[in-house]
């Protein structure tokens, strides 16, 4: 169904959505010509030529009727007039008069609990729509004038830094449909690899410290505390993944769980959590306009992301490539990699890997061309507990001179001399 270059016009009826997946090798102009639309959640200004970069798969969706016009070749361009839209919309109407209510509650005394915004948590099946759905949330949110945080839990994609991190930030404006969430001082806590099955406890350790973080915040400001927040999750939603999502829920006291399309998974919720009060469970119908991306796709979406992440989105920023002796840096692992093997240990001994232990790294050349995370610890003792300022991708490593050269966004000092080492490949290309 690839459609050839050129202009041309679509007419979208009231309701229904433009559903775009863009060529992979160019990228795909397109303006509003008449009427209103918007991208998940994000109003299209009207007249102004946008550019969506390759592969970029995304709805463009009209409550009254509109007019698009695009001009270059997509993978797949069709309309539709079946979207769960409106059962969102109602969703985030439902959120207004929470977050209304909240913001209008008397200040409490410090009995009392203190008047609490909605925190809702998306979860459901990889491909069913959740970080699509959080962006709407968010963006409707935004254009009201709230500022909600958005929570993104899921490791494997990285909505808002590079994968292998789970990240907050407030979302003070609607999230722009090209650029996606400004980088600015997101809150982010390394983790370091794209699977939590990994190392399931340290996981669990990140995601407290992050809510805790957030309760904080929200704790001094009355208006980030009304408005709430949004967390997305992963699609790992079985055995272990289900273990997460309820810890995940109960970590941060989320009082709306919205279920993308598994009857099974929002049964079994309602389930557990019916003991819970103040909790609503509520399934929503997953978008037929989701498209499923395989392993390898996601593999290439990863890779672009920390490729974002040090040149841009459009190749616009330029990273700066710095040199350090091995003794001006400290690199530690989290969890002490693979655990003996039973045969290696005295008998009757059991392996014990403290999965939340921290090992200092050795520098030598294992470390090339991965991505490192600078801690904003001051000691060692606090790394697990930091959130990290940035990435370094390592290119080179001299055991000779014992200097080591890597990219950062910028040039001069890290914040901090201690790196955080996981299981981040990327091949710079
Ligand atoms: P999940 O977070 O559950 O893995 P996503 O929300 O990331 O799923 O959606 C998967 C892909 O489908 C994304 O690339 C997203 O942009 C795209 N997508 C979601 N909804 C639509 C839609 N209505 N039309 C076209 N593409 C969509």
């Amino acid at each position: 169904m690839a459609q050839g270059g050129g202009a041309k016009q679509v007419k979208l009826e009231r309701e229904s959505e433009l559903r775009i997946e863009v060529g992979n090798d160019a990228p795909l102009k397109l303006r509003l010509l008449n009427g209103t639309a918007e991208i998940f959640g994000t109003e299209l200004p009207p007249e102004i030529w946008l550019t969506f970069p390759p592969r970029l798969k995304f709805a463009v969706f009209t409550w009254y009727g509109a007019t698009i016009e695009m001009d270059g070749s997509t993978e797949t361009d069709y309309t539709a007039d079946e979207t769960p839209n409106i059962s969102y919309v109602n969703v985030h109407a439902v959120l207004e008069e929470r977050r209304n209510r909240a913001k209008a509650s008397p200040p409490e005394d410090s009995n009392s609990s203190q008047p609490q915004g909605p925190r809702v948590i998306v979860v459901g099946p990889t491909d069913s729509g959740k970080s699509t759905l959080s962006k709407m949330l968010l963006s409707w949110a935004a254009k009201q004038g709230w500022k909600p945080t958005f929570v993104d839990l899921d490791i494997g994609q990285g909505a808002i830094t590079i994968p292998g991190c789970i990240a907050a930030t407030p979302i003070e404006m609607p999230i722009d449909p090209v650029e996606g969430i400004p980088l600015e001082i997101p809150l982010v806590y390394f983790y370091g690899h794209t699977t939590p099955s990994n190392n399931v406890d340290l996981y669990k350790v990140l995601v407290k410290e992050l809510a805790q973080v957030i309760e904080r915040q929200f704790s001094a400001n009355a208006e980030s505390r009304a408005a709430g927040m949004v967390i997305n999750t992963m699609g790992w939603i079985e055995g272990q993944g289900y273990e997460l999502l309820l810890h995940a829920i109960d970590t941060f006291d989320a009082n709306v769980v919205l279920v993308l399309g598994q009857e099974k998974l929002c049964s079994m919720l309602r389930d557990v959590l019916k003991n819970k009060p103040g909790v609503d469970v509520v399934k929503l119908q997953r978008s037929g306009g989701v498209v499923s991306r395989n392993a390898k796709f996601r593999q290439k979406s990863r890779s672009h992301r920390i490729r974002e992440y040090f040149y841009g989105l459009a190749n616009d920023l330029s990273p700066h490539s710095n040199i350090a002796n091995f003794s001006d840096l400290s690199v530690f692992r989290i969890g002490g990699g693979p655990q003996a093997p039973r045969s290696a240990l005295p008998i009757g001994a059991e392996p014990a890997a403290d999965p939340t232990r921290l090992v200092p790294v050795n520098i030598n050349r294992d470390l090339l061309q991965t991505v490192l995370a600078v801690s904003f610890a001051k000691d060692p003792d606090q790394i697990i507990s930091s959130n990290v300022a940035g990435f370094i991708y390592i290119t080179d490593i001299d055991l000779h001179r014992k200097t080591i050269t890597y990219l950062a966004p910028s040039a001069g000092d890290l914040p901090s001399k201690y790196l955080i080492a996981g299981n981040l490949p990327w091949l710079e290309t």
